[in-house]
């Protein structure tokens, strides 16, 4: 089969070309691309004309050192990605019939979901794509140069059969059988991971290693064995050039303690030891002196059902020292915030441990974080390692601006927000609201709390993860109508949490609906707290008429009455959500997850996808990433790095391709 052996101008030609623009361009455009039920946008990257030429040629290089890793995401999400996007891309380039041809729209349509679902499945949903175009037509284009294994990929590409989903949750099946995902070989049950992983656990030991996390289990006559991901090991020459990028980037570290860092990352992709994960955990942890910092591993396990293995990702980034003053107050009285909770006093946390909080900008994401990308994290996720040494923190604010920019002016308000002043209320006050919604819930909610001796932190199981999102988010709710926020400073109006309230609840009820399908359930952790959060409180409020659901012409509203009583009933359940997380109560927590957080309102949701089609606002965001370029003088030496704009959506992936292809497509 033939590689992607085109040159970039030709990859350019291929592609509509797009506006140069700058960061510091009025007219910087957000939006870059759209298809199916994705909104591609972009984001500036403000500040980085500002760091050192030290600082930013270490941005340079763990940039390099996320790019590197690319394949590897691609390959864990399903062992024929590899092969389906260089025979997707491939195609693609060799492209010379008219553009207008259905089959070839609908071809570029699913090319570009694929480079979105970093494989053949929705980064979402996890539901694999459908190609609307034909198999016929696609076995034309290809032709002669079909590789060795193209039936295989076409029955992948086309039955429906086939790895339906990339990851299944529905209780009582095996989990790992009927997931399409490669973090497991051809095979491997649910039982047998399940008893291999508790013959290795000593319930005993209170610095547990992430068990699982950077390996793939296998069978190997009749008995499972993990592939380890390392240098040597499985994905080692994506690691091996990872690991080159980090060398030259521990030389432009800013301090000896970033250095050491950098250090233990390439000491751990080197031995695949999960104790060296741990030592690098703990040195990221304590690092709070350094402006630039990163992501750069196996990190979050929502990709594995077993919720074991890391899927691979990088965010680089560097402090946003102004608005870091907005978190560094929440993170300074975040004693004040657990003594006055609304909780029984039995459940608080008498000593609230290393909660560092930052807003950062994020200079590049990759693997796991693109091009769908979370707004706010907190790690490391080794419970040992947070109680013992704490966590980081983060908003990423310029990825919340982007967002917020690309919104305006799409129609959703007029659509969907009340009346004119809720209009203006959350023009004014969602952006900054959002991103204190934002801070509390990292910084503050997901800490807060204990557990009362004894409790298996499991005991809330399949719902955990539901209803820990709820109890951060509920934190977060109730302190956001707190007089101590205008006091800090943190908010200049008492009533500028009413433009978050309006829009959490307008979110839970009713617009959030428009990502599900007619017919299914709500299924994400998030989004299933989100709707428990609201039901509960429109149901608890009715006696007061709190909130109400308003018909005008036809339309169904949501209308606040009484935004104090409101915070009362956030108050109310994050008490009840902190006892069943406290007692470990998971009967409780499965009865209000099965009442208020799952099953839809077929008219209501029916209502929402209507209304929104008229929008065509895309469900789903997600991102290109800004081009850094190293300027060199005469003789060779480094004077700047460039940050640049301009590649548009499909351009930045083919690049990507050609340019970061590590393992055997
Ligand atoms: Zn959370």
């Amino acid at each position: 089969m033939k590689h992607n052996t085109l040159s970039y101008a030709i990859i350019a030609a291929a592609l509509t070309s797009s506006l140069t623009v700058q960061a510091n361009d009025d007219n910087f455009n957000y939006v870059v691309d759209r298809f199916a039920d994705i909104e591609v946008l972009r984001y500036k990257v403000p500040g980085f004309e500002d760091l050192s030429l030290q600082q930013k040629q270490l941005v340079y290089h763990l940039t390099e050192a996320a790019l590197a890793g690319r394949d590897i995401l691609w390959d864990q999400n399903g062992r024929y990605n590899l092969p389906i996007r260089d025979l997707l891309e491939t195609t693609f380039l060799n492209y010379t019939g008219s553009k207008k041809d259905p089959n070839y729209q609908a071809f570029e349509k699913y090319l570009k979901q694929v480079e979105f679902g970093n494989g053949i499945h929705h980064h979402y949903s996890t539901d694999k794509f459908v190609p609307e175009f034909s198999k016929e037509w696609f076995v034309a284009q290809v032709g002669d140069d079909a590789p060795a294994n193209f039936d295989e990929l076409l029955e992948v590409i086309f039955n429906p059969a086939v790895m339906p989903k990339r990851v299944n949750q529905a209780a009582g099946e095996d989990l790992i059988l009927t997931s399409a995902n490669n973090l497991y070989g051809e095979g491997v049950t649910q039982p047998e991971v399940e008893a291999y992983f508790a013959a290795l656990k000593d319930p005993a030991d209170t610095t547990p290693i992430s068990y699982g996390r950077n390996s793939r289990i296998v069978k190997k006559d009749g008995k499972l064995v993990e592939e380890v991901y390392k240098v040597g090991g499985l994905y080692s020459p994506a690691i091996e050039r990872i690991v080159a990028n980090l060398e030259k980037a521990a030389t432009f570290a800013e301090n000896d303690r970033q250095r050491q860092v950098i250090n233990t990352l390439i000491k751990y992709y080197r031995t695949g030891d999960l104790k060296d994960f741990d030592e690098y955990s703990i040195q990221w942890v304590e690092d709070l002196d350094s402006r630039v910092d990163f992501i750069n591993g196996f990190i979050e396990s929502y990709g594995d059902p077993l919720g074991m293995t890391g899927s691979w990702e990088s965010i680089v980034n560097f402090k946003n020292n102004e608005a870091s003053h907005r978190t560094e107050l929440i993170s300074d009285n975040a004693q004040w915030f657990e003594d006055h909770s609304p909780v029984d006093p039995r459940f608080r946390r008498e000593k609230v441990k290393g909660v560092s909080a930052k807003v950062i900008t994020a200079a590049i994401l990759a693997g796991d974080s693109y091009p769908a990308t979370p707004i706010g994290i907190n790690l490391p996720n080794a419970n040992w390692i947070r109680s013992s040494h704490g966590s980081k923190s983060v908003t990423i604010e310029n990825i919340t601006q982007a967002y917020d920019e690309a919104s305006h002016g799409n129609g959703f308000n007029e659509e969907f927000v009340i009346d004119q002043p809720t209009r203006d209320l959350l023009d004014k006050y969602l952006f900054i609201t959002d991103n204190l919604h934002t801070d509390l819930h990292e910084c503050l909610g997901h800490g807060s709390g204990q557990l009362l001796p004894g409790v298996d932190p499991d005991a809330l199981r399949a719902h955990g993860s539901t209803l820990e999102e709820t109890r951060a988010d509920l934190f977060a709710l109730y302190y956001l109508a707190d007089p101590k926020l205008v006091e800090l400073g943190l908010l200049d109006n008492p009533e500028a949490y009413k433009a978050e309230y309006y829009k959490y609840i307008l979110n839970g009820l009713m617009t959030q609906l428009m990502r599900i399908e007619p017919g299914k359930d709500v299924e994400e952790a998030h989004m299933r707290n989100r709707k428990l959060i609201a039901e509960w409180v429109y149901e608890q409020g009715k006696p007061d008429n709190v909130i109400e659901l308003v018909n005008i012409d036809g339309k169904t509203f949501v209308k606040i009455n009484d935004y104090q009583a409101l915070r009362q009933l956030f108050g109310k359940l994050l008490a009840e959500i902190q006892r069943i997380k406290s007692e470990g109560d998971y009967q409780a927590g499965a009865d209000l997850v099965e009442k208020y957080a799952v099953k839809v309102d077929p008219k209501l949701h029916q209502e929402v996808l209507d209304r929104y089609s008229k929008l065509s606002i895309a469900p789903y965001k997600g991102f290109v990433n800004p081009v850094y370029t190293l300027v060199t003088d005469n003789d060779g030496n480094v004077t700047d790095v460039t940050v640049t704009y301009d590649e548009s959506y499909l351009q930045q992936h083919l690049r990507y391709s050609r340019d970061y292809s590590t393992l055997p497509q």
